[in-house]
């Protein structure tokens, strides 16, 4: 039997606890609502860390003012259960309050990369997610931390910064875990009805779709692009917000497919947004 999992809010007893684990330690940072997704990174830390600390905060500097910040999904009893199933030591549940005091006013950001796909429609975005991996980075201090390739353009990003910022830690991003039918999952996946929850597997039948195109020797990018598209528009209940087949390293859209690439795209599903992506090799 191991330990049964630390839980603590402030940074002052993460400070307390963070001498008490055993290194190398590796660090999961989320927002909570797990699901099979979190669990892998969770477990793959296991594997490879000798502690693994995880964090639940939904950021609210990540969401744009007519995002999801107050309907976004919470159940820490629920997480703290999984957590301490998957074998997780120390869960850091911050509050806003400590992360973001009044007179807050330091910013972490990365240029480039975050411009296109989802900095393009979410501005500000990206801003909020690396100021709060660097403040999450600082306190936990750990030697590698978990992120997903659900969110391609994050993990780009968080890589970018980790390497500009020479923080001494490894980033590992790990595959994305769908749902059997294929659909990535996602907290917000609980937004969706029935009806809509059918309709979201379009996400990934549109990248398959440029997937076997690609296979079959289709290197034009628009040609990749439009196929998504048209997939995307035959489902009445999507609507497209964007598509992309992007070189993988720069994340600017392609004309020709020549090395390594990244589909990927936001839809919405009613009111629900949805993002997914797929890499070519
Ligand atoms: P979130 O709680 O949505 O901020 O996600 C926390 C971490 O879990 C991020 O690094 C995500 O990329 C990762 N993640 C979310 N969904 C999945 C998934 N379906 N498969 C793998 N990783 C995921």
């Amino acid at each position: 039997m191991s330990d049964p999992m630390m839980i603590v809010t402030s940074i002052e007893e993460l400070r307390s606890a963070r001498p008490l684990l055993d290194g190398p330690v590796g660090f999961v940072p989320t927002m909570g609502f797990l699901h099979a997704g979190h669990l892998a990174l969770v477990r793959r830390a296991r594997e490879e860390c000798a502690s693994v600390v995880v964090s639940i905060f939904v950021n609210p500097t990540q969401f744009g003012p007519n995002e999801d910040l107050d309907k976004y999904p919470r159940d820490l009893e629920r997480d703290i259960r999984l957590l301490d199933e998957a074998g997780a030591n120390l869960l850091w549940t911050p509050t806003p309050e400590e992360m973001y005091p009044p007179g807050y006013q330091t910013w972490v950001e990365v240029e480039g990369l975050t411009r296109p796909l989802e900095g393009a429609v979410r501005p500000g975005h990206f801003r909020g997610v690396t100021t709060v991996v660097t403040k999450l980075f600082n306190a936990v201090q750990p030697q590698k931390a978990y992120f997903g390739q659900k969110d391609a353009q994050q993990a780009a990003v968080i890589r970018r910064m980790t390497r500009d910022l020479n923080f001494p830690i490894e980033i590992v991003v790990c595959p994305t875990v769908r749902e059997p039918d294929g659909l990535a999952m996602s907290s917000r996946n609980t937004y969706l009805n029935p009806q809509e929850r059918q309709a979201a597997v379009v996400l990934y039948r549109a990248l398959k779709t440029a997937q076997s195109a690609y296979e079959a020797g289709e290197r034009d990018a628009a040609v990749l692009r439009r196929l998504m598209s048209e997939v995307i528009e035959s489902e009445p209940l999507a609507r497209l917000q964007y598509v992309s087949c992007a070189d993988y390293d720069s994340l600017e859209e392609l004309e020709q497919v020549s090395s390594k690439a990244l589909l990927s795209m936001a839809v919405f599903i009613g009111k629900t947004r949805l993002i997914d992506n797929l890499v070519l090799e």
